[in-house]
C-alpha cells in the first residue's frame, strides 16, 4: 500500500495550546494539524520559539501546568484521542507506544538510579514477560547497539558518571527498548558532534526499518530534515506555514518563510568567509502576536491583506499546503475579498 493511503496512527487536528502569562493568556501554537503514518518520517522545522517543542510535548501530554493548557484540537492516536484519557490510561501508552528523547538527556534520566536499572526498568515496561537475566542481557545489548562500549560496566554508573554524549545514547536505547510505535525525538542530536549524529540517526532507522516504527523529528536543522525525513511541517510563531513531502518542500517551495529558511542553509560552496543569508528580524513574542499574517513584518512580499487577515493552511499543489495570501492567488498578489 501506498504510504499515501494508509490510515494515519496520528492525526494531530486543529490543536492550540495556551500558556498564562503576566500579560494574560497567549496561544503558543494554534490550529497546528498533521498526519503521521506507520514507519513515517515527519520533521517538523523552524527556528527556535515557533512551537515545535510545545507541539511535541503536547503529543505526550507532558506541557508544564498549570501555567499550559491545550485548549483545542485532538490528538487521535490509532483513532483514539488522547486528550480524552485518564492519566493512568495515557501512562499505558506514554513510554511505551510513543517514546520521546530530549535534547537534554538529563530531562529523561533519574539522576538516582543506576543506567542499568533505568533500561531494564523499560524492558519491565514493554515487555513484562521477560525474565530477570534476560531484561539484563537485552539492556546490555541495546547500550552496545547504541555506541555504548563495555556497556555492563556501564549499567553500573548513575547518569552524572558518564559524558553527554553518552548519556543521550542511553536515553535513545531507553526510548528504542520499549520498541515505541512513535518515537519522538525533539533535536536529538544538536549536543553531538557530527560523526556521532549519524551514527545515532542510523541507529534510528535502523530501528525503523525493523519496526515499523514511525518518527517525528523536531528540529530546526533542514539539512537533517533533507536526510531523512519523507514529509516536513514548516512551523512559524505557533502556527503551519507550509507542509509537503521533502522532495516537494525543498525543490518548490511556496511560503516566504520556508524559501528563507532553505536559503539560510549552508552551501558546499559556501566559503568559510562569506557570512551566511540569515532572516532579519524576529519571531514576533507570543504576547505581541498581530491580527494577520505573524511572517508579515519579515516577509518582502507582503501587501495588503498581510497585515489585517491570519492566513490558513490551504492547498497549492498535491498533497503541498502553504498558510500565505499569496496562495490564494496562485502565487501573485490580488485583491483579497475573503
Ligand atoms: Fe508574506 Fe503575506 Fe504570505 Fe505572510 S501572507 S508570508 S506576509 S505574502
Amino acid at each position: 500500500m501506498n504510504q499515501k493511503d494508509c490510515p494515519p496512527l496520528l492525526a494531530v487536528k486543529h490543536l492550540g495550546v495556551a500558556f498564562e502569562t503576566d500579560q494574560g493568556q497567549v496561544l503558543a501554537v494554534d490550529d497546528v494539524s498533521f498526519e503521521l503514518t506507520s514507519g513515517q518520517v515527519l520533521g517538523i522545522a523552524g527556528e527556535s520559539g515557533c512551537g515545535k517543542s510545545v507541539t511535541a510535548l503536547s503529543l505526550m501530554r507532558l506541557l508544564p501546568k498549570p501555567v499550559s493548557k491545550i485548549k483545542e484540537g485532538e490528538i487521535l492516536f490509532k483513532g483514539q484521542n488522547l486528550l480524552d484519557l485518564s492519566t493512568d490510561a495515557l501512562g499505558k501508552i506514554r513510554g511505551k507506544k510513543i517514546s520521546m528523547i530530549f535534547q537534554e538527556p538529563m530531562t529523561a534520566l533519574n539522576p538516582v538510579h543506576t543506567v542499568g536499572r533505568q533500561i531494564v526498568e523499560s524492558y519491565s515496561l514493554h515487555s513484562p514477560g521477560m525474565g530477570e537475566k534476560e531484561k539484563i542481557r537485552a539492556s546490555s545489548q541495546m547500550l552496545a547497539k547504541v555506541g555504548i562500549p563495555d556497556a555492563r560496566q556501564v549499567m553500573k554508573k548513575y547518569p552524572h558518571q558518564l559524558s553527554g554524549g553518552m548519556r543521550q545514547r542511553v536515553m535513545i536505547g531507553m526510548a528504542l527498548a520499549c520498541e515505541p510505535d512513535i518515537l519522538i525525538a525533539d533535536e536529538p542530536t544538536t549536543a553531538l558532534d557530527v560523526t556521532v549524529q549519524a551514527q545515532i540517526m542510523d541507529l534510528i532507522f535502523q530501528f525503523r526499518d525493523k519496526t515499523g516504527m514511525a518518527v517525528i523529528l523536531i528540529t530546526h536543522d533542514l539539512g537533517l530534515i533533507a536526510e531523512n525525513c519523507d514529509r516536513v511541517v514548516i512551523m512559524y510563531a505557533g502556527t503551519v506555514a507550509e507542509s509537503a513531502s521533502v522532495t516537494t518542500l525543498f525543490r518548490n517551495p511556496f511560503h516566504p518563510y520556508t524559501k528563507k529558511l532553505l536559503q539560510s542553509i549552508p552551501s558546499r560552496a559556501q566559503t568559510a568567509k562569506e557570512p551566511l543569508p540569515t532572516i532579519p528580524g524576529n519571531v514576533p513574542a507570543l504576547s505581541e502576536m498581530p491580527a494577520g499574517c505573524r511572517f508579515a513584518k519579515r516577509c518582502e512580499h507582503a501587501y495588503t491583506p498581510c497585515e489585517k487577515h491570519l492566513p490558513r493552511l490551504i492547498s497549492v499543489s498535491s498533497d503541498h499546503f502553504a498558510a500565505c495570501h499569496l496562495a490564494h492567488s496562485g502565487g501573485k498578489k490580488s485583491n483579497f475579498n475573503k
